[in-house]
């Protein structure tokens, strides 16, 4: 390690367990299976695909078809490996050594991963002890630190918390600098802050196939913005970042989007059923907005459910130990009930 920069010295390599069996319910995917359709269309494709040749760098028939299912322009969008690369390319294209970000925390392990990357100074705000946003925290520390980058997760992974369409308005009208509204999870609530795009100018909404557009595989995301913001991007953005396969199986899933809305709808059904279930065995169980829970249990009860073969998230915050379920399919989420109710009846 003695050639790595001297601020990355505290830094681990990412990993994740790559599980190929039992119930997968760790990384807040999507557990139904993948439209036949769109099987279909990829198996015709396969046979007459260009691979031998570059991809469009930029996208664009992805692209268009993301700004005709919002409605929206052709450069108000921008697409990326994973909205992982799109929050990378933000900080990239806006801050310099020591600029402030703000982030809520708990939140999502890539805002710290990609400000430390480059080299911003990271302002966490705590969420509130019940999990919900502190807004008045985070206005107060947008004053004081004027931030150049401010994330708000919506809902907020892990904890599911969500803000109001008028919070994230007072944050992004208080803000001098970009707004990034993540709205990964966006499909599983009623809330967005797309509308916001056509009035400011400071912020910008990301979204991705992993979750509710089960494309977890694939790896693309999308901002959504108003021209500048997405010529920032463009300009720090890896050329050729998306492969064709990408391309073209992203571009069939937003231009048949509603093919996956009994899918989603499915996956809200199930996350009611689970939270009473989880509330019942007299757990604490935080709300959710989103396709996964967060909440407390003993740890017993998390080492039956790796025996079984199940897989949840156990997480730390503030010396004390939390577990994130993402909602499975019914025979899943079943099994899952199963081997906590021994545990907790
Ligand atoms: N934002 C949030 C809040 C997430 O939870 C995730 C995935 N875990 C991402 C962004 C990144 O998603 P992807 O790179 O797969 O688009």
């Amino acid at each position: 390690m003695k050639f790595l920069r001297e601020r990355f010295k505290e830094m681990m390599p990412y990993h994740s367990d790559f599980i190929t069996e039992g119930i997968k319910l760790d990384a807040n995917e999507n557990p139904y299976p993948v439209p036949a359709e769109m099987i279909a269309h990829m198996q015709n494709w396969v046979k007459a695909m260009s691979v031998s040749r570059y991809p469009d760098t930029d996208s664009m028939g992805l692209i268009r078809a993301i700004a005709k299912a919002y409605n929206v322009a052709s450069q108000n969008v921008v697409c990326g490996v994973g909205s992982d690369e799109l929050i990378d390319c933000i900080l990239r294209a806006t801050i310099e050594e020591a600029d402030c970000v703000l982030a809520p925390t708990p939140s999502f392990s890539m805002y710290p991963q990609f400000t430390l990357l480059n080299a911003g100074q990271l302002i966490q705000i705590p969420l509130q002890e019940d999990f919900s946003y502190d807004v008045a925290g985070m206005i107060q520390a947008i004053k004081t630190h004027q931030p150049k980058v401010i994330f708000l997760c919506n809902p907020n992974n892990p904890t599911g918390s969500l803000l109001t369409l008028e919070e994230i308005t007072e944050i992004t009208q208080l803000a001098k600098g970009v707004v990034v509204v993540d709205e990964a999870y966006g499909e599983f609530c009623e809330i967005s802050a797309l509308p916001l795009i056509r009035k400011y100018n400071n912020i910008i909404v990301l979204k991705t196939f992993s979750k509710a557009y089960a494309l977890a595989g694939a790896r693309v995301g999308y901002g959504i913005a108003c021209a500048e913001i997405i010529e920032l991007i463009n300009t720090v953005k890896v050329p050729y970042n998306l492969n064709i396969f990408s391309q073209e199986i992203a571009t069939w899933a937003i231009a048949h989007k509603e093919v996956f809305e009994p899918i989603i709808e499915k996956i809200k059904v199930q996350r009611e059923v689970l939270y009473t279930k989880l509330k019942q065995f007299g757990l604490t169980v935080y709300p959710s907005a989103t396709n996964f829970i967060w909440l407390e249990m003993p740890e017993k009860a998390y080492l039956a459910l790796q025996e079984a073969k199940i897989y949840i998230r156990k997480m730390q915050y503030n010396g004390k130990i939390y577990y994130r379920i993402t909602v499975g399919n019914e025979e899943e989420n079943m099994a899952l009930l199963k081997v906590l109710g021994k545990y907790l009846r």
